[in-house]
């Protein structure tokens, strides 16, 4: 994978951050991206550089279709093309359906549907010109069981599945791979968010009996991207600790 270009959004901390680093193991340079800190996203390309691999900082709110474009502008800017997008940006607005609001729903299918429409749409002509390309999104074990008090969250990384096979199906032809991965519970700062008691009660359904690392989910989006994956369209990829539904 080694002079390749790749995009990360919400690659300032958690899984995104794990995944940047991976790919910049490998060689690739990386095009990082936030919405609000700055700070943590800069400490990753200062990471990044320390590796080896040029890593490029654009502060950009996946919700805005201009904003995503000119994300990928960027990368086309320094970099000249783009090999790789994840679309990793998510949120959590939890509420059981009776309590949720308008703006809970709207803010979680914004940020983790929409953003990643726009990111896709920015990056899609450079990668079908270049007729090569590997889309990765991430969704969530979340999307294939449900779960109470996540409807928002739940109907937007199901939807994530479904887009990415539809676009897989599209994208063959033009030799661009579409794959998601759907983690399980994962240590990151979403977790942090769920109470001490919910956790343990989680951690009996999981087989292997631990969370995730961002580093586990990083691997998974490696092996999809790299030649090890050149087969391989249209999958979700479950790295859930043996947690299926
Ligand atoms: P996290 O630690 O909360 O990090 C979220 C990242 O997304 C941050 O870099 C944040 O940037 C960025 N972000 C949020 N809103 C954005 C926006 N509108 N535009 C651009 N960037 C935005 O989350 P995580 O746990 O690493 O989750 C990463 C992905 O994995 C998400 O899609 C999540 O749904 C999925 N996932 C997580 C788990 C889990 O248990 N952790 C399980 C399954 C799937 P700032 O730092 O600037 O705010």
């Amino acid at each position: 994978m080694h002079g390749k270009v790749a995009i990360v959004t919400g690659s300032s901390r958690g899984i995104g951050r794990e995944i940047a680093l991976a790919l910049a193991k490998r060689g690739v340079n990386v095009v990082l991206n936030y919405q609000k800190d700055k700070a943590s996203a800069e400490a990753v390309a200062c990471e990044i550089r320390a590796l080896g691999a040029q890593a490029e900082v654009v502060e950009a709110d996946v919700r805005h279709y201009d904003q995503a474009q000119r994300l990928a502008e960027r990368a086309m800017d320094r970099f000249g093309r783009i090999d790789v997008l994840v679309n990793n940006a998510g949120i959590t607005r939890d509420k059981t359906f009776r309590k949720m609001l308008p703006e809970h729903w709207h803010e979680v299918i914004d940020v983790n549907l929409h953003g990643v429409f726009n990111a896709t749409k920015a990056v899609i002509e450079p990668m079908c010109d270049q007729r090569s390309g590997c889309i990765v999104s991430i969704s969530s074990i979340i999307g294939e069981m449900g779960n109470a008090g996540q409807a928002n969250y739940a109907a937007s990384k199901a939807a994530i599945i479904g887009f990415t096979k539809s676009l897989a199906k599209e994208m063959a032809r033009h030799n661009v791979r579409v794959n998601a991965v759907a983690p399980g519970f994962t240590e990151t700062d979403m977790l942090v968010a769920v109470p001490d008691e919910a956790k343990e009660k989680i951690l009996t359904q999981i087989p292997l009996g631990t969370f995730a690392s961002p580093q586990d989910v990083a691997h998974g989006v490696l092996y999809l991207c790299d030649e090890s994956g050149r087969h391989i369209t249209g999958h979700v990829l479950s790295i859930n600790g043996g947690m299926y539904v």
